[in-house]
C-alpha cells in the first residue's frame, strides 16, 4: 500500500495526526526533499528506507513503490503542504492504478494556509473579496492561455501565487495589467512556519523591488489583494441583528 501524505508547510508539528501515524508505521518514505522539513523523518522507524525524490525521476519513484509493494511493505510518499496543489500526484496515482497497487491520500496544511497564518490574515473578507485564486506564473511549466496571470488579475480577487518568486518582475507587470493598482497591498511570505520564515509586506508597485531587497529567491508565496488592507465590513454571521439557524437576531 502507498500512502500519499501532506507534510504541511514546514513546521514538523503542522502535519496531521494521521500523517504522523503513517510516517511512524512506514517501511519506506519517499519525501520531496526540496521542501519537506527533514525533521519529519525523525518519526520514521529505524529500519525505514528513506528516499529523497528531489534526486529521482517519476520512473525511479515508481520503481521503489513497486519493489516495496512486491515485498508487502508500506510506502509513504511525503509531499509538501497538501499534495493536491502542484504535487505531481496524479501521474503517480495513474501508474499505481495501472499496476493495481492500492493507495490513499492524507491531506496536509497547504503553504497558502501557512502564509495566511503567518500574516494573521483572512483571505475572504466581506465586501473585499470572497474568492481566492491560486495560481502560478508561467515558467518552464506552461500555463493554459485562458489562465494567464494578467487575465486572472482582472478579477481583483485575493490571489495566492505559487512557484513564481523567481519571476517577480513579470508577476508585478501582469498584476498591474489586471485590476490591481500600484497601491494594492501585497506580501511575500518566505518559508511560512519554518524558523527562518520571513514576511515582506509591500504593495503591488513595490513587489519586485522589496522581494529583491530582502534576498528572497525561492520557497515563497506572493499574496495580493485588498484583504491585506484596512477596509472591510464585519460578518453577518456574528452581527447581533442577524438571525441564523442557531441564534435569534436582536431588533435594531
Ligand atoms: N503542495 C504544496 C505546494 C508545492 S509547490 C502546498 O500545498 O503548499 C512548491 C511551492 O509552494 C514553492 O515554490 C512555494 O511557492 C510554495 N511553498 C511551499 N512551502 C512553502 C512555505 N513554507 N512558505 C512559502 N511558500 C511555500
Amino acid at each position: 500500500m502507498v500512502h500519499f501524505v501532506g507534510a504541511g508547510p514546514g513546521a514538523p508539528d503542522l502535519i496531521t495526526q494521521r500523517g504522523a501515524a503513517l510516517l511512524q508505521g512506514a517501511d519506506c518514505i519517499i519525501y520531496a526533499g526540496s521542501l519537506v522539513n527533514p525533521a519529519l523523518l525523525g518519526l520514521a522507524k529505524p529500519e525505514c528506507a528513506i528516499y529523497n525524490s528531489a534526486e529521482m525521476t517519476l520512473e525511479q519513484v515508481l520503481d521503489v513503490m513497486r519493489r516495496m509493494e512486491a515485498a508487502g511493505k508500506t510506502t509513504v510518499r511525503l509531499h509538501t503542504g497538501d499534495p493536491c496543489l502542484y504535487g505531481a500526484i496524479r501521474e503517480q496515482m495513474d501508474a499505481l492504478d495501472a499496476d493495481s497497487i492500492p493507495y490513499d491520500d492524507t491531506p496536509g496544511v497547504s503553504s497558502f494556509c501557512g502564509a495566511a497564518a503567518a500574516l494573521n490574515a483572512e483571505y475572504t473578507l466581506p465586501t473585499v473579496s470572497q474568492t481566492v485564486i491560486i495560481t502560478r506564473m508561467e515558467g518552464r511549466t506552461p500555463v493554459p492561455e485562458r489562465e494567464k496571470l494578467a487575465s486572472l488579475a482582472a478579477h481583483g480577487a485575493t490571489m495566492v501565487i505559487f512557484l513564481s518568486i523567481g519571476l517577480i518582475d513579470k508577476v508585478q507587470e501582469a498584476l498591474l495589467q489586471g485590476a490591481y493598482t500600484q497601491d494594492t497591498p501585497a506580501a511575500v511570505v518566505y518559508k511560512a512556519s519554518w524558523p527562518e520564515q520571513k514576511i515582506v509586506r509591500c504593495t503591488v508597485g513595490t513587489l519586485a523591488e522589496r522581494t529583491r531587497a530582502n534576498g528572497i529567491t525561492k520557497t515563497a508565496l506572493i499574496v495580493v489583494g485588498d484583504f491585506l488592507g484596512t477596509q472591510y465590513e464585519r460578518s453577518k454571521l456574528y452581527d447581533p441583528t442577524f438571525t441564523t439557524e442557531f441564534r435569534k437576531g436582536e431588533a435594531r
